[in-house]
């Protein structure tokens, strides 16, 4: 748009219409400038009002259709016998028409521009909103890992405690069961020997040196006090309480004598 008036061109004043003028043109009283189409449609009916600022253009000479590429003839005649003085002032008023027009095209150009450089900083104060607002929900996002990174710290934590103190308490029933199957065994032993009582549904087969039960016998279950025989054994799983229990009894020597004592 620039470039037309690089290019000697005016543009046609009707709104929103702004092409690039040729041919003939009108042009008004009030400096305005208009292509063929809207002229010949506009100022036609009388009265003429200007579509650029609404002016009454009543006069004669108010509205005249200009050729803007006149013939030489034309231009060889048409201030041919004015004085220079008349000749300078009609020079001088048609280069003040036309300084109008391209000072309104400038300020038509900066309105623009600063429109558009408005909406840009509009668009970049949205854009940064958008972006402190993602920024934060981020930094939200940021800090809700690291207190869940912080809770899957803690449960792992716990959970090889538990397992832990899952095994401790594994080996520790496995000692007990060992004990538990031998005084079982001893006990069967020392009941076939002293009494002549028919044969005990268990059978003690000396090869392998273990008990088969004719009818398979539930074993210990770990912490349980449900039965009698079993909760003797079993109360002593308290962490302090199994140890002087195993400390007491680990000599293999000691282990019978410790628990017939307990008969
Ligand atoms: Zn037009
Ligand atoms: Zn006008």
């Amino acid at each position: 748009m620039t470039m037309s008036l690089c290019d000697d061109t005016l543009l046609c004043n009707f709104p929103k219409c702004r092409t690039k003028l040729n041919g003939f043109a009108w042009v008004t009283a009030c400096s305005h400038v208009f292509c063929d189409q809207h002229g010949s449609g506009e100022f036609s009916r009388s009265p003429a009002i200007c579509p650029a600022c609404s002016s009454a253009l009543s006069g004669k000479l108010d509205i005249v259709r200009t050729e803007l590429s006149p013939s030489e003839d034309y231009k060889a005649m048409v201030l041919a016998g004015l004085r220079p003085d008349v000749v300078l002032d009609i020079s001088a008023r048609a280069l003040a028409f036309w300084s109008y027009q391209v000072h309104q095209e400038r300020m038509y150009q900066e309105y623009s521009l600063s429109r558009a450089e408005a909406q840009l900083k509009q668009m970049e104060k949205v854009l940064t909103q958008q972006n402190q607002s993602r920024e934060l929900e981020l930094s939200a996002m940021r800090g809700e890992i690291v207190s869940l990174k912080k809770v899957m710290e803690e449960y792992k934590r716990k959970y090889s405690e538990v397992s832990e103190r899952l095994m401790e308490r594994n080996r520790q029933y496995q000692k007990l069961q060992g004990l538990y199957d031998s005084l079982r065994l001893r006990n069967m032993v020392v009941g076939v020997g002293d009494r002549d009582t028919p044969p005990h549904p268990g059978h003690y087969d000396f090869s392998t040196g273990v008990v088969r039960q004719a009818t398979p016998q539930k074993s210990p279950q770990f912490l349980s006090v449900n039965h009698a025989g079993d909760s003797r054994f079993f109360s002593c799983l308290e962490a302090d309480g199994a140890k002087t229990f195993f400390q007491f009894s680990s000599p293999t020597r000691d282990k019978g004598r410790a628990f017939t004592k307990k008969h």
